[in-house]
């Protein structure tokens, strides 16, 4: 007989419990899907939940240890929107597990996130690649996959357009997708549309991009439900929680489009190297190898490619800006 806790008694546990996705989530309501028979339904999260066990290899587990500099196996976390759960249903529906998570962001509180539609309008604000870079650092540290969508391209004449788009080929070559599009015509839709099958997309991008145009253009039936919800929760109820993802194309998409301000949570030089694939790709052939941080260390091959006109200029000086800012900010805990 194994003791209690143990891997059989859990698998038997879980056997026992059912599996759901959970879709939406109002105050402390939630709506589940059951990953079985697809049937939709109202749930609550058990209250011990707050203080689950999990697994040594979960993502809980690594950010409360890395947060407390011990071992800590406790957290405190309740189902977000996203989250696989298992559920009990002997007396009321109740979520008893949240599954581990493949990676999480708290605007909007959703987990699992399959891609991040990053919007940059070509003008209003103007296109900028700093802002590119930065927002594909800070993404690709979060392990969320990007999406490039630039919007307002009826705003530009042709000639800078096609001047944009030659600039950004070298991120078409790093293999970020990028989708060209006017909202409001809804031109370049037709492929757009293809890209949400069978994943969950949060939407991105700084503030007078175009996110809920693009949003309410993709679904105009969302704006109808959102007008509905907040008449239901009344007026400036502000502090209701409310998240849920609408289905689009065969996935899911979040109703509240995502971060428009972003700063870094690196601490370390080398965190922000990894978040370079392209310089990566080249580290190897550095006089120092790994050890080079790319900035002015002689023989370093990312400086010989920028050069060569390989990679373009601003992203090698992006990265040595944000080194001097990660540089310069002292750590928080
Ligand atoms: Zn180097």
């Amino acid at each position: 007989m194994p003791p209690a806790g143990s891997s059989e008694v859990n698998i038997y546990r879980r056997n026992r419990l059912k599996k759901a996705f959970v879709k939406k989530l109002i105050s402390n309501q939630y709506t589940l899907v059951d990953l079985t028979s697809g049937k939709e339904f109202i749930a609550s999260a058990r209250g011990k939940l707050r203080h689950m066990r999990i697994d040594e290899d979960s993502s809980f587990n690594r950010q409360t240890t890395k947060k407390t500099k011990k071992e800590n196996k406790v957290v405190t976390i309740s189902p977000k929107v996203g989250d696989v759960v298992f559920y009990d249903d002997q007396e009321q529906v109740q979520i008893t597990e949240v599954l581990p998570r493949q990676n999480e962001l708290e605007r909007p509180d959703v987990a699992n996130i399959d891609q991040v539609l990053v919007v940059f309008s070509v003008i209003r604000p103007d296109f900028s690649f700093h802002l590119l870079d930065k927002f594909l650092v800070i993404l690709d540290l979060e392990r969320l996959p990007v999406v490039l969508v630039i919007s307002k391209i009826d705003l530009i004449d042709d000639e800078p357009l096609q001047a944009l788009k030659e600039d950004l080929s070298y991120y078409v070559s790093m293999g970020y997708d990028i989708h060209y599009v006017n909202s409001k015509e809804r031109i370049g839709f037709d492929v757009l549309t293809t890209i949400f099958k069978d994943k969950i997309t949060v939407l991105a991008g700084q503030t007078g991009v175009g996110k809920s145009t693009l949003l309410n253009a993709l679904m105009p039936e969302l704006q109808l439900k959102t007008q509905e919800i907040s008449h239901a929760l009344g007026r400036g109820k502000h502090t209701t929680r409310h998240t849920e993802l609408y289905e689009f194309g065969g996935g899911y998409i979040a109703d509240t489009p995502g971060f428009s301000k972003i700063d870094f949570r690196i601490f370390e030089p080398d965190m922000l190297k990894e978040c370079y694939p392209d310089f990566n790709a080249l580290s190897s052939s550095c006089r120092f190898g790994n050890k080079c941080l790319h900035q002015h260390e002689p023989g370093c091959a990312v400086r010989e490619a920028t050069e060569q006109g390989k990679i373009p200029p601003w992203r090698l000086a992006h990265y040595r800006l944000f080194l001097e800012e990660i540089k310069n900010q002292k750590p928080k805990y």
